[in-house]
């Protein structure tokens, strides 16, 4: 029997690559930039399988341009913003995604972030490599204490809870903001207070977002939860570009009306070496690399891999965000 066709958008680590050779007769786009949108059209046309990356966007078009043999879209990565999920549903495609298996490697990286602003470690690195080191200075490159401050974490989910766990243990006050979970549930009762998004944004010393991107995170970070928070305040963002407003941002990190930012995601993304936001001391960017672990790398590969070849063989994804697609099947 023929193996079922796939188009991969993108090398991803070997362990999940090689469960898809072994059963697809795969086609893996080699270049580090993704492919563009004309490419992406062309290249899924008539196949069973497609994994993609976040930096793909799967709307009903390109579904379209795939056809009728599309049996599956799997994603390298937790977060689904990038596709149209209803689309794919009213098509009976299941989309699978990669939840769990980077909660705490992106938890940890929220806490470097975290750190690296409060003590103002890149500042500090590039003052050393400028060569402008020449004494201790009793006023040197202050920054703020993380053990006793409060932590307000939008979006309580796995990641949110995650980065509460490492709080507690920098004897830090953890308060949330998650309109849909449930607080008397375990583990929310266990990790930090729940509050309305008003108290957070004032009480809290760090503000760190775990939320996904939907219409109601879009730019939920903007000019006016920015001047609700402490002038000592800084802000984390491991989440997704949009869900903060980057000129307000910058607005308010240049006014001194927040301390610092500590960017993982970025809107635009990828951000220009231009952009103003790169000219600020207290804005600290990285490159998207929240879950970029070796290990955590490989199992998302793995979980993306196994989603994908469930959904080839007509079988229910093991992390699948549409399930209704099997409903009745
Ligand atoms: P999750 O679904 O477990 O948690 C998300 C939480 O946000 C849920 O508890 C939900 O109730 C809450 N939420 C939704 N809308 C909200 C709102 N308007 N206000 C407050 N809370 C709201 O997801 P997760 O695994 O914790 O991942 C969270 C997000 O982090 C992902 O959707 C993804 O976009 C992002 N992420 C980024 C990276 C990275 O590399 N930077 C890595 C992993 C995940």
């Amino acid at each position: 029997m023929d193996k079922p066709r796939v188009f991969v958008s993108r090398v991803i680590p070997e362990g999940g690559l090689e469960l898809v050779h072994q059963a697809c007769e795969a086609e893996v786009w080699p270049e580090e930039q993704p492919p563009p949108r004309e490419k992406l059209l062309e290249k899924v046309r008539g196949v069973d399988g497609l994994l993609c990356l976040l930096t793909d966007k799967i709307d009903g078009e390109l579904m379209d341009a795939a056809g009728p043999a599309l049996k599956v879209i799997s994603n390298f990565a937790v977060g689904y913003d990038n596709i149209d999920v209803p689309a794919a549903t009213m098509r009976g495609i299941p989309v699978g995604n990669t939840p769990g298996v980077l909660t705490d490697t992106t938890a940890d990286m929220a806490f470097a972030l975290l750190m690296a602003a409060a003590r103002r470690i890149a500042e500090g690195a590039e003052y050393v490599k400028a060569d402008r080191w020449r004494t201790w200075g009793p006023k040197l490159l202050l920054g703020y204490d993380v053990h006793g401050a409060t932590l307000g974490i939008i979006g309580m989910g796995r990641i949110g809870q995650a980065v509460a766990r490492r709080a507690t243990g920098f004897d830090m006050r953890v308060i949330y903001f998650d309109p849909y979970c449930d607080p008397d549930k375990a583990p929310f009762v266990d990790v930090g207070l729940r509050c309305e998004l008003d108290d957070l944004l004032a009480e809290s010393d760090f503000v760190s977002l775990h939320v996904p991107l939907a219409e109601d995170t879009y730019r939920l970070i903007n000019a006016e939860t920015l001047s609700r928070m402490k002038p000592t305040a800084v802000l984390v963002n491991t989440s997704r570009g949009p869900v903060v407003d980057s000129d307000a941002l910058f607005d308010a990190l240049e006014a001194g009306q927040i301390a610092y930012a500590a960017l993982d995601v970025t809107d635009p993304e990828p951000l220009p070496g231009d952009h103003k936001l790169l000219t600020l001391s207290n804005c600290l960017v990285v490159p998207h690399i929240a879950s970029a672990s070796h290990a955590t790398r490989t199992r998302m590969a793995v979980m993306a891999a196994e989603n994908l070849l469930a959904g080839l063989r007509g079988e229910r994804l093991p992390n699948c965000v549409n399930p209704e697609v099997f409903e009745g099947g």
